[in-house]
Order: structure tokens, then sequence, then C-alpha cells
């Protein structure tokens, strides 16, 4: 399996559980460095050249086509809309949601060789339910919606599956940025009363792409806390 912007964070987290289980993982990371344990390839996602070279190695490395991908590399760059330049806006999104179509589309070829796989988009609580200051941010997320359910009606059956992870607040280098107040005004919105840990996200990803799911595909899957009931 293969997640991009496994270096740190929920990326981290998704690439050592399914190595606990005995996976080849590899992770992307922008730099090339490898965690502790872990293989890793350097990719850019907003570069396709670099997206393309980096699957490349790995299949070089897993002897065959990715059978798992996770989408997992996001930014942000918050500003309220006024204020959000073009720049602020293209960045995010290319990084974001035409990242992860990047990786897609590269992995689709292999998938439909192996006549099997799993796509996982870890998009966000914030994509169906709005965020003020993340205009750029909300809508790459919820195109990942649109990305995954369009993959699923192309190559559903092909026994590929296509799914979104959409976690709410999770304790990580992004949400550690936040103000200590807004961190605290937003514990207050969750009906957990509390963020989560990456591995929470990690063990629903492993689920996703498990054969026991197997006919979960198109599927929006919350791990939030209850902060986005019903969006
Ligand atoms: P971090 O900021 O901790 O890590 C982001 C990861 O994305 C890093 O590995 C980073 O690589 C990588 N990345 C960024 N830009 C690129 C790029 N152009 N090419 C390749 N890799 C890139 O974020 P989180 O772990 O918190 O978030 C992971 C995902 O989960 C993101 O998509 C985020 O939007 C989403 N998410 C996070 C939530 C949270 O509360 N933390 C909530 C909901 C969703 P590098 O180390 O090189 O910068």
């Amino acid at each position: 399996m293969l997640v991009t912007g496994g270096n740190r964070g929920i990326g981290l987290a998704v690439a050592r559980a399914f190595a606990a289980d005995g996976d080849h993982v590899i992770v992307t990371s922008r730099s090339g460095e490898a965690p502790e344990g872990l293989d890793a390839v350097a990719c850019d996602v907003t570069d396709t050249a670099s997206v393309d070279a980096a699957f490349t190695e790995a299949e070089k490395r897993f002897g065959g086509p990715v059978e798992v991908l996770v989408a997992n590399a996001g930014i942000t760059q918050d500003t309220l809309l006024m204020r959000m330049s073009d720049d602020d806006f293209a960045s995010v999104l290319d990084t974001n949601l035409t990242g992860a179509f990047r990786c897609a589309r590269r992995v689709s070829k292999g998938m439909l060789k192996l006549k099997r796989g799993r796509m996982v988009f870890i998009s966000s609580v914030v994509g169906l339910y709005g965020s003020p200051g993340q205009a750029n941010y909300a809508a790459s997320k919820a195109g990942l919606v649109g990305l995954a359910r369009s993959i699923t009606r192309e190559l559903g059956g092909r026994a590929i599956t296509a799914n979104v992870v959409a976690p709410g607040f999770i304790d990580t280098d992004m949400t550690r940025a936040l103000p200590e107040k807004q961190q605290q005004a937003y514990i207050g919105q969750i009906p957990a009363g509390r963020f989560a840990e990456p591995d929470e996200v990690a063990r629903v990803v492993r689920f996703i792409a498990s054969p026991d799911a197997g006919y979960i595909s198109g599927a929006v899957i919350p791990v939030d806390g209850g902060l986005g009931m019903g969006h």
C-alpha cells in the first residue's frame, strides 16, 4: 500500500497501522526521507512527473501495481474569503484535490490490470460542513467526494473501491498550529468533547482497505466525534 504525505500526522499513523498488519507499505514524503522502519519515495503531489516517478519506483519495490492508495497529502492556507488570493485558493486545490486526482489516475491502470484495488481519499468534516476562513480547503475536500464517487461509477465493476474518510479534529501539526483559544472553541462543539488521535483515523482507513469492506464504495465515512452529523 502507498500513502501520500505518510511522513507525519495522519498519513504516518495510517502507514504504521498497515505495517503493523504485515503489509508492505511505502510512504511518500516531499523530502524522500523515510520515517523509522518504513520505506519511502519522494513525491510532490502538485507535480505530475513527480507523482509518476514515485509510483513507478513504488511499483518496482512492490514487484507489481499499487493495490491500496491512501491519498492523504494536504495543506491549509486559511483566510477570509474577501482576502483570499487566487494563489491561496489555487494552491490548496492543487495539493488537496488535483494532487489526489493525479495519484488516483496513476494507480488506476495498475489496479485495472490487477482486477482489484482500494482508493481512500482523506477529506475533512469541513468539506460538507463548511468552515469560515477555509473556503479553499473546504472546496478541495468537498471535491474529493465527487472524485471518489465518479471513480466508483467508472471502476466499481472491476473490484476497485473509492471512498472518502472525513476526519474531524485530529491532534497533528495541522491542528496544533491553531491558537489555543480556537482549539478550545472547537472542542466545545464536538459531541465527543475532544480531538482524536491520528490512530483513530488510521484504523478506519485500515478497515476500508480490507477485504471486509469490499462492498463499500463511494461512501463518506466520518471520523469526527459526531461534529458533522447529518452533513
Ligand atoms: P500534517 O500537516 O501533519 O501533514 C501533511 C502531510 O501532507 C505531510 O506529510 C506533508 O508533507 C504532506 N504534503 C503537503 N503538501 C504536499 C505536497 N505538495 N506533496 C506531497 N505531500 C504533501 O497534516 P495532517 O496529518 O493533520 O493531515 C493529513 C490529511 O488529513 C490532510 O489531507 C488534511 O487535510 C486531513 N485532515 C486533517 C485533519 C486534522 O485535524 N489534522 C482533519 C481533517 C482532515 P511534508 O512533511 O513534506 O510537508
